[in-house]
């Protein structure tokens, strides 16, 4: 067992440090949730509905030290930090009706009656990233407990506290130990050991795609079933017909949230030539205007980076001569924090091709339709992204276009717990939230039976 030290991103002070596990532990915490992961299946449904409802009870309870946790190890703004305590709660309580629903079907069969079961997988690995410690664990473990199976999630190492309390209080609202767990540790030991392990019948990964690719491949070894969640380098398009006063005044929004630390991030605005300039002169107030600060001030808008790694790493994109337009504000002193900023670079620059995960923006004119599309989906990613257009046959049509898993039109949402989430091509593979997810932890099981025809024949 090593330590690990945790550091505030706001201060770049210490504020404690965590157990890292090692390789055996993954075998300890898989036989451990093997034999919770039974006594969960033999539970009758409104029991284990009921367990999770506890879990999403104990949750809002624990709220505002979920969030003040994720303020201090995170640097989330404090707003921030509640609504993702919150979602979790959310996410719970809409999987808590799975065990209850989670039907298979019959279907119409010659000499008997055909039908089909849901069945767990059985001990799932949930692998998850510090961008949003707890709402991303959390689209792992309900649906995943929903259908039966036991979890164990490792949290990225920068950022596990949250993680460690919520299975904590999974335990003390009821669930059977065992059941939730979490493994602190590094990637590429107790990860690695995930992948490699038997008794683990799935892993839901969410990380950078060149992690996700060695995911996928190590998970092949055992034909282990997997959901990818990974990056992405979304397009906000904005067309000379929409509310561009609006458009201009969420865009720093839909990118410069958590900093830019966020999967989902438009970081590239595209904007209809004709509006540009004017796009522009809207643009600057809107990124000014970000509050960027402490992240326990109620005001504050924007916080730091996760850490100093990361810091030196999204500097690494803005150099001294970087086409900069204009650029908010950050604190001086201690802390990882970086300014919101706005560049107008050439198509092919790395700051339009790579995923940056900062609050660094691109903006980029294009002349039509046709145009637009092209630039949104050139590119290896297909996570998320906007269209802005006051023309309703447009945004369909652009909506079908774009080679991407969540749009919105005329908005930058692209999380809720009801509906599905996930990416095309290298932005991942498999869909979580949304009413389908628990069948992602199943096996679906068909059993015939025969039957006689009442005179003796089979
Ligand atoms: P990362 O790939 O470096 O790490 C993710 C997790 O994988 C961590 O827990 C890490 O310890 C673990 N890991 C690293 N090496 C491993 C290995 N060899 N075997 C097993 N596990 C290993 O990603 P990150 O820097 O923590 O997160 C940022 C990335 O995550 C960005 O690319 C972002 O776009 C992506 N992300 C995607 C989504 C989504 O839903 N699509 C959501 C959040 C973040």
């Amino acid at each position: 067992m090593t330590t690990f030290e945790l550091v505030n991103p706001a201060t770049a002070e210490v504020i404690g440090e965590v157990d890292h596990s090692d390789a055996a532990a993954v075998d300890d915490a898989v036989a451990a949730a093997q034999s919770a992961q039974r006594v969960w299946a033999g539970l009758a449904p409104a029991a284990r509905a009921g367990r999770l409802r506890d879990f999403a009870a104990a949750v809002a309870a624990h709220r505002d030290e979920l969030a003040a946790l994720e303020v201090a190890n995170s640097g989330h703004p404090i707003g921030q930090a509640r609504w993702e305590a919150d979602h979790v709660t959310d996410v719970l309580t809409y999987y808590a009706a799975t065990p209850e629903r989670l039907s298979g079907k019959q279907i119409p069969v010659t000499g008997g009656i055909d039908i089909t079961f849901c069945e767990p997988i059985g001990v799932i690995g949930v692998i998850t990233p510090w961008n949003f410690p707890m709402t991303i664990a959390s689209w792992g473990f309900a649906p995943a407990l929903a259908a039966g199976n036991a979890v164990i999630v490792k949290p990225a190492e920068w950022t596990p506290l949250t993680t460690i309390r919520l299975a904590e209080l999974a335990e003390q609202a009821g669930l059977p130990p065992g059941l939730l767990q979490v493994l602190p540790g590094r990637g590429d030991v107790v990860g690695e050991a995930m992948l490699g392990h038997r008794g683990i019948g799935k892993i839901v990964f969410t990380g950078s795609t060149t992690t996700g690719r060695h995911v996928m491949a190590r998970a092949a070894e055992s034909v282990k079933r997997v959901t990818l969640e990974l990056g992405g380098k979304s397009a906000n398009i904005v067309f000379a017909d929409c509310d561009l006063e609006r458009a201009a005044a969420t865009a720093p929004y839909g990118v410069f949230d958590n900093a830019g630390q966020d999967c989902c991030a438009r970081s590239r605005i595209l904007v209809q030539r004709s509006v540009h300039e004017k796009f522009m002169e809207l643009l600057e107030p809107a990124v000014t205007g970000v509050r960027v600060g402490d992240p326990t001030d109620e005001n504050t808008e924007m916080g730091p980076l996760v850490s100093r790694a990361h810091l030196e790493k999204v500097s690494s994109y803005v150099s001294d001569d970087a086409p900069v337009a204009f650029r908010g504000t950050a604190p001086d002193g201690p802390g990882f924090w970086f300014p919101p900023t706005v560049l107008t670079p050439q198509p092919t620059d790395r700051v339009v091709t790579e995923e940056i995960f900062g609050p660094v923006v691109a903006v980029l004119p294009f002349d039509d339709e046709a145009d637009a599309v092209a630039i949104a989906n050139a590119t290896d990613y297909g996570l998320s992204g906007s269209i802005w257009t006051d023309d309703l046959s447009r945004a369909l049509r652009v909506s079908r276009a774009v080679a991407a898993g969540n749009l919105s039109v005329n908005s930058h949402s692209s999380v809720r717990y009801s509906t599905p989430f996930g990416g095309f091509k290298q932005s991942g593979l498999g869909r979580e939230l949304g009413p389908d997810a628990p069948l992602g932890f199943t096996e679906t099981k068909n059993v015939f039976i025969a039957v006689s025809d009442g005179e003796g024949k089979p």
